[in-house]
């Protein structure tokens, strides 16, 4: 799975261009170029059979001159401190580009979740908490999931920050489940927001979006929503869609030129994204190798699984049909794949305005849970579309404005946020 690219490194990479066009003090460079604090530590977890594993973990706060750290914990064999901290950084500029008022954080466990069951899985989210709990709170540091973890599990962890600190808090963390302090439409937020992204970007293009095919890389909770969304909402047709098979650990892709069910392909899909080959093949679908997804003839492609995918090597097998990439995983796409990118028409939908829409309906389960009245889902998708529109115009039009590449106008909107939250709070 690992692409050998330090993600750490790609986001610093990314940063500096814009730091350069921007020409940013040295200071402010280093504030930005580095997380502000960083945990490391050991979860020791008594397994079923007795015996006791230590786990790794991590949180990593970048920055939060705007607001609490926010960002989710994923639980990832392949797990790196250097992952953490890229993903920290993209959430700091994810929450700016959005403009909900949080900072940027992430956290990690190495661990192969589909090789522990529910209560080891729950000890190990208990675990994380017991060592984290001094350092997050619904004002200091929130997390939610990621890859590899799940509502439940942050329903695990909030009883425990609860416990420990011996009241009811809820907001110390988001996307928990429903009826247990969640939000209507955070588990489909993220995958509804990235459709959006692709209907507005649609629209700048002049292109009618039931026109279009659609293929995806991935197919766990981003993926799944950004499919069926695609086709209800914008009446579109997905014809491929990839997932990594925990099994096997190897990917495949699944397709159809005549369309993909998504809600059937979900209703053979196991909670990490792994969809069952046998009853794809019986259902007709075609079973291809796990590239297959990206030189696929279609208008739109969805990167929506992990970060590094779409590389120097990878980009240039993408089909000249392709009208608009959008990066609904954090990092799929390398800097030397944007320098490829920048030679096409091809319009990318950089990774922290497009995904953005899971940590949007996280800040409105924060504020639901501070109210303590929750919304109903009409109202949070209304908010949730309201947000998102206007972040993609923001950075949509310094593209046009400053005539740069859309990841670059993406980074000039949030650094320009997040410098002045500094400079208002006298850090710089
Ligand atoms: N893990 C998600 C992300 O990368 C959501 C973060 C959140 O809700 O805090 O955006």
């Amino acid at each position: 799975m690992s692409t050998g690219v330090n993600p750490f490194q790609m986001a610093q990479q990314q940063f500096d261009e814009v730091a350069d066009q921007l020409q940013l003090s040295d200071n402010i460079r280093k504030i930005l170029r580095w997380p502000l604090r960083e945990f490391h530590f050991q979860i020791p977890v008594q397994m079923d059979d007795g015996t006791m594993q230590v786990f790794r973990g991590y949180r990593v706060q970048h920055n939060d001159a705007r607001g609490p750290a926010k960002g989710g914990i994923r639980f990832h064999p392949a797990e790196t401190v250097d992952t953490v901290r890229a993903l920290a950084t993209w959430m700091t500029w994810k929450c700016a580009v959005a403009d909900i008022p949080l900072g940027g954080g992430k956290g990690g466990v190495i661990l192969d979740p589909s090789s522990l069951s529910d209560s080891e899985k729950q000890r190990v989210c208990r675990g994380w908490v017991d060592q984290m709990w001094r350092n997050i709170g619904p004002r200091l540091d929130v997390p939610a999931p990621d890859v590899g973890t799940t509502a439940q599990m942050m329903g695990w962890m909030m009883d425990e920050y609860s416990k420990l600190i011996g009241q009811y808090t809820p907001g110390v963390i988001t996307g928990k489940p429903l009826g247990g302090g969640g939000s209507k439409g955070r588990t489909e937020a993220t995958g509804f927001g990235v459709i959006v992204t692709v209907r507005e970007a649609l629209k700048r293009l002049g292109i009618d979006p039931k026109t279009c095919t659609a293929a995806l890389h991935g197919f766990g909770n981003v993926s799944q929503y950004a499919a069926q969304n695609f086709i209800n909402m914008l009446g579109g047709k997905v014809v491929a869609v990839s997932c990594w098979d925990w099994h096997e650990k190897t990917a495949y892709t699944f397709s159809a030129n005549e369309g993909l069910d998504p809600e059937f392909l979900k209703s053979i899909t196991d909670q990490y994204g792994t969809i069952d080959k046998e009853k794809a093949k019986k259902a007709g679908i075609k079973i291809e190798d796990g590239n297959a997804w990206l030189k696929k003839d279609v208008d739109i492609l969805i990167p929506a699984a992990i970060e590094g995918v779409i590389t120097k090597e990878t980009a240039p097998m993408i089909s000249s049909k392709v009208k608009v990439l959008a990066e609904g995983a954090n990092g799929p796409c390398t800097p030397d794949a944007d320098a490829y990118f920048k030679k096409t028409n091809i319009y990318v939908i950089p990774d922290f305005l497009c995904n953005s829409g899971g940590v949007i309906c996280s800040y409105f389960e924060g504020v639901q849970n501070d109210m303590n009245y929750y919304w109903e889902l009409e109202e949070v998708v209304r908010n949730l579309d309201k947000k998102m529109t206007s972040a993609f115009a923001s950075v949509h039009d310094m593209s046009i404005d400053r005539k740069v590449y859309t990841r670059n106008a993406a980074y000039m909107v949030a650094i320009d946020r997040v410098v002045r939250a500094m400079q208002l709070r006298g850090w710089i």
